[in-house]
């Protein structure tokens, strides 16, 4: 059976995802649970885990997904890239989450390893995300498939254009969603999501968000991933080193964000809650998502 992960983007209701990462020790595994507790409250649709840097984190990714499906019995999304990973490898990877319980995947070329400029497929790898989505497809038809899209382009992207027609391909192979980069002004997902349509993009387009809460640990992450931070959002992270006043200003903005998102017909929300609960919580309330008791 074929679980569709676009049945989650249905008119009328907004579906709602959470990303987490696997944490570094077993403890924080429990942590990581008691806020995924206060974030299933909203009800997501599923829940995706990251995937390290070349396989580093493969059974840890595993792990996370299982527990998160046993524990609230909610749909999961493991992410998997080719970094690394010869086409075997891949197949022993998804025979393995299939075994745990994945229901959907989150399919990505991944970045070069670090020290390294470009990306280079091991022997017997692959190159792309688009021969990982039709791998997927063809030999475990059973998963839902999410790709990655880029509002402000792929930095390694020949052109805006090329890169638009790489989603493309990764989603005529047979993925399903395009789950976006995070990105800070609106003006950059709307155009993208025009674009993709006038190149015949009919995918579930949905934003990626992550709250800011934190000036340095924001500008870490934009500068790996190449999203744009507005400048009088910096200037007003920057007015005050307290964390509290940081979280808020993170917030309010994040709030701002989404409800513009949402008035302008998004199917859905897709949240970089780095591990926490509080933040994306605190928008999720503040726009008015209804959390069950
Ligand atoms: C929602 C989301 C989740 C992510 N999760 C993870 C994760 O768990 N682990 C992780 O390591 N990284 C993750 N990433 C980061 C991602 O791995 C990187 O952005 C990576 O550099 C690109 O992956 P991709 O799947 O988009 O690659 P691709 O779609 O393969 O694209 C990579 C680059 O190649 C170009 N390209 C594609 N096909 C061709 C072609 N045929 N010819 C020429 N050029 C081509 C594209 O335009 C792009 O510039 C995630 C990103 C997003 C948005």
């Amino acid at each position: 059976m074929n679980r569709s992960i676009a049945a989650h983007y249905s008119a009328g209701k907004l579906g709602i995802s959470f990303e987490l990462f696997p944490p570094k020790t077993a403890d924080g595994d429990e942590t990581l649970l008691a806020h995924v507790r206060e974030l299933v409250r909203f009800q997501p649709g599923y829940i995706t885990c990251t995937y390290g840097a070349g396989g580093s984190t493969r059974d840890r990714t595993l792990e996370i997904v299982r527990r998160v499906k046993k524990q609230f019995q909610i749909p999961i999304a493991s992410h998997l890239t080719c970094v690394g990973s010869t086409v075997d490898q891949l197949r022993r990877f998804l025979a393995d989450a299939e075994q745990h319980g994945v229901d959907y995947v989150v399919a990505l070329r991944g970045d070069p390893p670090r020290g390294e400029l470009a990306f280079q497929a091991v022997e017997g790898g692959l190159r792309y995300a688009n021969e990982l989505v039709q791998l997927i497809r063809s030999e475990f038809p059973q998963f839902g498939i999410a790709v990655a899209g880029y509002p402000e382009t792929h930095r390694e992207a020949a052109s805006p254009q090329a890169d638009l027609e790489n989603l493309k391909r990764k989603l005529d192979a047979g993925g399903q969603v395009v789950l976006t980069q995070l990105f800070y002004n609106n003006d950059d997902f709307l155009r993208f999501r025009d674009r993709c349509q006038a190149i015949g993009i009919r995918a579930p387009i949905v934003p990626g968000i992550l709250p800011v809460t934190n000036l340095a640990q924001i500008q870490k992450i934009t500068a790996l991933c190449g999203a744009k931070l507005p400048t009088d959002f910096v200037e007003q992270l920057s007015r005050n080193a307290d964390s509290d006043w940081q979280f808020q200003v993170g917030i309010e903005f994040a709030t701002r964000q989404v409800m513009q998102l949402v008035r302008s017909g998004i199917p859905g929300l897709h949240f970089y809650v780095l591990n926490k609960s509080q933040a994306t919580a605190a928008v999720l309330n503040a726009v008015g998502i209804a959390r069950a008791s």
